[in-house]
């Protein structure tokens, strides 16, 4: 059998958890329904099942099962937040806040919507990775539509302080959208306490299955309005048209689900041994952590190396542990990663980065492999640049 190398690549998307596969399967083959057919059996079957599942989604966010709205995943939601808010609200203003450290699937509808005229405020991060609140307090204008601030980094695993940032946007009556694809089922999420109107959601970070997420859209105080922007059947109270996805839906509830139950023991077994990788690293000089020490996801470490080529370190650490560097690859050129130069990193720092993101099939004894083998890799190339 081909060595495999060990999984350390959370934040790019997990496992299926056996547990989520086996609640999908019936609804493959014999519960194989449209959920909107409402004249016979195989309808209500996968009708009762997506019913069930959006229960389990708002009660482990604290909103109603009507505020659901499924997407193919957090890239659909932030994309039918972002630009179906901008159309719906283009009367009122045509300003947008969101962060320089965003996913991309943030970013570039933001782009997108500048070509259109409207107006994006990028606010910087500070040296930790955590938004300064007084920053976005200011950059409100009469004019703002939405802020954007992610839950969790899917670079650095900061987590932005939701609850400060919803206050702020609802004093200043301005929607509050987040996606939380990094979050959900790792840190609580209650969009009541935290005050956000809108939240991207997606599964396969979560072990469940790829293409299935959602948008929870508030349906009062204040009730969003949103554009569709894919037009058909009317499926999703006509929000995102489309046939649902009945096993994927089932698997992402599932998947939450299970994410909730053992989310405070995994989060500690998580920390641990992310510390003790951290902690094995340390011994080296020139090695930095990135993002805020303690305010982060517990599967997250992100280090910066200093004297070494980060393509080199990559390389040599292929056959062991699946990683992924501080550059994004799109599919034409590989840049440093705008996270890391938001900290104030150069693109040598930058590129020398390595993200490890651990999750819950994730052992001690994988822990200490890679951390003897990045060592030696570390140690090795630095040494080839001492006697060239
Ligand atoms: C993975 C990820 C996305 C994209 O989610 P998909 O479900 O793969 O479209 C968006 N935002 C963040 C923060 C992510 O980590």
């Amino acid at each position: 059998m081909l060595h495999r190398p060990i999984y350390l690549d959370c934040h790019s998307t997990t496992p299926m958890d056996e547990r989520v596969l086996e609640a999908m399967l019936p609804y493959f083959t014999e519960q194989f329904g449209n959920p909107s057919s409402i004249t016979h059996l195989y309808g209500w079957e996968a009708e009762a099942a997506v019913k069930k599942s959006r229960e389990i989604l708002a009660n482990a966010i604290d909103c109603s099962p009507e505020e659901i709205v499924f997407t193919s995943g957090a890239t659909e939601a932030n994309n039918l937040a972002i630009k179906g808010v901008a159309e719906a609200y283009f009367n009122q203003g045509q300003h947008i806040i969101t962060l320089e450290t965003e996913h991309r699937a943030v970013l570039d509808p933001c782009h997108y919507l500048e070509g259109l005229g409207f107006e994006v405020t990028l606010l910087p991060v500070q040296k930790d990775g955590l938004i300064n609140p007084d920053e976005l307090e200011k950059a409100i204008r009469p004019e703002t539509i939405l802020v954007s601030i992610m839950a969790a980094n899917n670079e650095i695993g900061v987590l932005q302080p939701l609850k400060e940032i919803g206050e702020i946007c609802h004093k200043h009556q301005v929607l509050f959208h987040s996606d939380a694809a990094q979050a959900i089922g790792k840190i609580p999420l209650n969009v009541q306490e935290m005050k956000i109107d809108l939240m991207s959601l997606t599964a396969h970070k979560v072990y469940g299955p790829k293409g299935i997420g959602a948008l929870y859209v508030r349906r009062r105080d204040p009730r969003v309005r949103l554009a569709a922007q894919l037009h058909g059947g009317g499926q999703e109270r006509g929000m995102r048209s489309g046939t649902l996805y009945t096993p994927q839906i089932v698997g992402f509830a599932k998947a939450v689900e299970l994410g909730i139950g053992e989310m405070e023991s995994e989060g500690k077994r998580q920390k641990e041994l992310r510390d003790r990788l951290w902690e094995q690293f340390s011994q080296l000089e020139g090695i930095h952590l990135n993002g805020h020490p303690t305010q982060r996801l517990s599967g997250n470490l992100n280090v910066s190396i200093e004297k070494v080529d980060g393509s080199a370190l990559l390389l040599g650490l292929q056959s062991v542990v699946a990683v992924s560097s501080g550059s994004a690859c799109s599919s034409t050129e590989t840049k440093p990663s705008h996270v890391l130069k938001a900290l104030g990193h150069n693109d040598d720092l930058a590129y020398a980065s390595l993200r490890f993101g651990l999750g819950r099939f994730t052992t001690t004894q994988e822990i200490e492999q890679v951390a003897q083998a990045t060592l030696a890799t570390i140690r090795s190339l630095r040494q080839a640049i001492v006697s060239l």
